[in-house]
């Protein structure tokens, strides 16, 4: 069987026709927020809905944090610092190298946020995240609560500073920079669980804010969720049937087929070109002729 669904030509020279879509780990409830930590060969994700943060090593998974407050998404800073998102606090929080964990942010204009879902960091340090409303309006992805707040893109000044930055989106969702940064792509993934169009838009940076919001990409079947450019700038991201890679112009250049619905992605491994691939109880690895260049 082949793993690989080759849309345009070019897409045969970004896969390994003889690397498989491996299963690394399994049972588990509902995965997301991969985030690899080479220093430590280890690949941390969320099991959302048990409240818990796991740790993937060749040699098997165990416990990072529980309870976890529900977090989902995740990234490193600039100095390798561990940044959550947290549905069950509401907050973006970083994890010291001691261990201590300190609030980044847990509201705007004087009201909470909603859920924080997915997170980057850029080069100058800003800390960028999404803010839809799923941790607190499902119960399988957090707990209810009331909405106080639009659903929207913020961005963390170094100094700590909160803005919002993309407004006109229905539900962002995951979200990645271009190499170089300048592009935006956030997934807007709209009433995820009705049949509303969902689409990737994507914002032009100028002076350090996003711009020129519009549509880049439509994902099918399923909507996009987690996403991650590669050097070249393509755009990887989480489809019901695996991932797909879209070119910088927005065609579809071919699938990696995941026998599980996908929610999120990140590369990693000793040459950054493993992906790996949260898809709901279950998290799976491919080797890429491609490398990510997301930070991390
Ligand atoms: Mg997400």
């Amino acid at each position: 069987m082949s793993f690989f669904e080759i849309h345009d030509p070019a897409f045969g020279a970004y896969v390994l026709g003889n690397a498989p879509v491996k299963r690394l780990a399994t049972g588990f409830d509902w995965v997301e927020g991969p985030v690899w930590f080479g220093d430590l060969g280890c690949l941390l994700f969320s099991d959302i809905p048990n409240n818990r943060i796991l740790r993937w090593t060749e040699d098997g998974v165990t416990t990072f944090r529980q309870p976890s407050n529900y977090a989902n998404g995740h990234t490193r800073d600039r100095q390798g610092r561990l940044i959550s998102c947290q549905h069950g606090t509401r907050s973006v929080t970083r994890t010291d190298w001691d261990g201590s964990v300190t609030v980044v942010a847990d509201g705007f204009d004087g009201k909470p946020l909603n859920s924080p879902n997915d997170v980057i960091v850029t080069k100058d340090g800003s800390i960028w995240f999404t803010d839809p409303h799923y941790g607190i309006s499902t119960d399988y992805e957090g707990f209810r609560a009331t909405q106080e707040l639009p659903c929207q893109v913020y961005r963390i000044d170094p100094t700590g500073s909160i803005e919002a930055v993309i407004t006109d989106m229905a539900c962002p969702n995951g979200l990645a920079f271009s190499p170089g940064e300048s592009r935006l792509y956030v997934a807007d993934t709209g009433r995820m669980f009705h049949s509303d169009p969902q689409h990737i838009r994507v914002y032009d940076m100028v002076g350090g804010r996003p711009v020129n919001g519009r549509v880049f990409h439509t994902i099918s079947p399923g909507c996009a969720d987690g996403i991650r450019c590669d050097s070249d700038g393509n755009l990887w991201s989480s489809a019901a049937d695996g991932v797909h890679c879209i070119a910088p112009d927005g065609h579809l250049m071919g699938k990696i087929l995941v026998p599980e619905l996908v929610s999120n992605i990140c590369f990693g491994g000793r040459a950054k070109h493993r992906l790996f691939i949260t898809a709901s109880t279950s998290v799976y690895s491919v080797i890429l002729n491609r490398n990510g260049v997301q930070w991390p």
